[in-house]
């Protein structure tokens, strides 16, 4: 499942002592494993093997150039939600015909992009955002691909912050407007639309949700084909859950085996936007120890990592495993496991039984992998922490900890304060 395992007491990343990267660059740290990487990429790729789907890694779940350049290598396609990621995606050579591109507010700027560098296709969130991309296609004079990311009005069981596919959200079109679009296609004359999207949330454990988005995409389509309209792609986003604490997610072939006959039904090419399942578990967050404070009401254990590296336990009141990366037989202690940053939300875990730990003890935050890095922050003045990349027996800094010159860099005072 994944390459994070004890050996003699200590914790490994593959071949590597955790303990001794820390020696070398520091701590805080994010740390990931290659083998995990392309593991849980292969696990997918073989589940969805009937359909031969375009895997297209969610870009935002970790936007390391190792990283995405691991699962590029292994023939992975990319979500990307910005010019940003276009830009990093196609500086690593990535194949923009593998290139899906989501967001619900992509600036002119970022369509243009996008049309030039010719991706696969873009998945519009709304029908402003629909006239504007065939405004730009006419005056590129290059037709745009976009796929209609559909809002399904389904609920799945996953924190109110990463579902997405109700109408309570921001996201997708609703079914009556996209019939209506599809109906109307001839006013974007600009505009090939020959696909579905749909993304539903994140973190979700089970099936059921996706099967009842893709009841309602199959019964879209069928309704599309009265209409004489025939589509070539079927995005069917991300989401798929990994194990944080005691959830029981399906594996990828369990999930296979479920949602293929309805993915084989659509008769479409199919398109997959994973990003947790992923990264989630091939990555951890190390951090060392600072200080134990008692208040006489509960335990506090302070380390030196804070929510501006880590930010899911505050966000989201996600659970995180927190292990010592050397085992001992001391006695369990219950503590809070929190940064040093300024703020109460500043924590890892609250009221954890944990092994009894000490100064200077290293911390791992497991499956800290997704979601970690690229929404570390400066806040409190706090450089970003490098991010390092095991294969085997080597490890290597792929992203280097920031210095203070990053962290000033392009502030100035006035002519009228000097
Ligand atoms: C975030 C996102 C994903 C990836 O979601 P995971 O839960 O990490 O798999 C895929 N598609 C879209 C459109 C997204 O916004």
């Amino acid at each position: 499942m994944h390459d994070f395992i004890f050996k003699n007491n200590e914790l490994h990343c593959e071949a590597v002592k955790v303990s001794d990267v820390a020696e070398q660059i520091g701590t805080p740290f994010y740390l990931y494993s290659h083998h995990s990487l392309v593991d849980h990429f292969t696990k997918i790729k073989k589940a969805f093997a009937p359909v031969d789907p375009i895997i297209c890694f969610a870009m935002k779940a970790n936007g390391n150039m190792a990283v995405v350049k691991t699962l590029l290598n292994e023939g992975a396609g990319l979500d990307i939600v910005s010019k940003g990621e276009l830009e990093k995606a196609l500086t690593l050579g990535a194949d923009p015909k593998k290139i899906v591109f989501a967001s619900v507010g992509k600036t002119a700027e970022e369509i243009s992009q996008a049309i030039r560098a010719g991706i696969l296709f873009l998945n519009v969130e709304s029908v402003p955002e629909l006239e504007e991309i065939n405004r730009i296609s006419q005056k590129l004079n290059q037709k745009a691909r976009v796929a209609l990311r559909i809002n399904p009005d389904v609920e799945a069981p996953t924190h109110s912050f990463i579902k997405t596919g109700t109408l309570e959200k921001k996201f997708g079109i609703d079914l009556r407007s996209a019939r209506r679009l599809f109906k109307s296609r001839s006013r974007f004359p600009f505009v090939t639309i020959n696909g579905l999207h749909i993304h539903i949330g994140s973190q979700i454990t089970e099936s059921q949700p996706f099967i009842r988005a893709m009841k309602k995409v199959i019964e879209f389509l069928q309704a599309l084909r009265k209409d004489n309209i025939r589509l070539e792609y079927l995005d069917m986003g991300g989401g798929m859950g990994i194990i944080y604490k005691d959830e029981k997610p399906q594996t990828a072939q369990e999930f296979a085996n479920r949602i293929l006959p309805y993915l084989e039904q659509t008769q479409l090419k199919i398109v997959m936007e994973p990003g947790r399942f992923i990264v989630g578990n091939a990555g951890i967050f190390v951090t060392k120890v600072l200080y134990i404070k008692d208040n006489g009401f509960k335990k506090f254990v302070i380390v030196d990592g804070g929510m501006n590296d880590l930010i899911r336990p505050s966000l989201y009141h996600a659970y995180h495993e927190i292990v010592p990366v050397k085992k001992t037989k001391s006695p369990s202690m219950k503590a809070d496991i929190v940064g040093p940053v300024c703020e109460s939300g500043d924590f890892f875990a609250k009221d954890r039984r944990i092994p009894r730990v000490k100064k200077d003890d290293l911390l791992a935050v497991m499956s800290a992998g997704a979601y970690g890095y690229v929404m570390a922050s400066n806040y409190n003045m706090r450089p970003r922490v490098p991010e390092v990349l095991v294969k085997g027996d080597r490890f290597e800094v792929v992203k280097e900890r920031e210095t203070f010159a990053d962290l000033i860099r392009g502030e100035r005072i006035p002519e009228f304060l000097k």
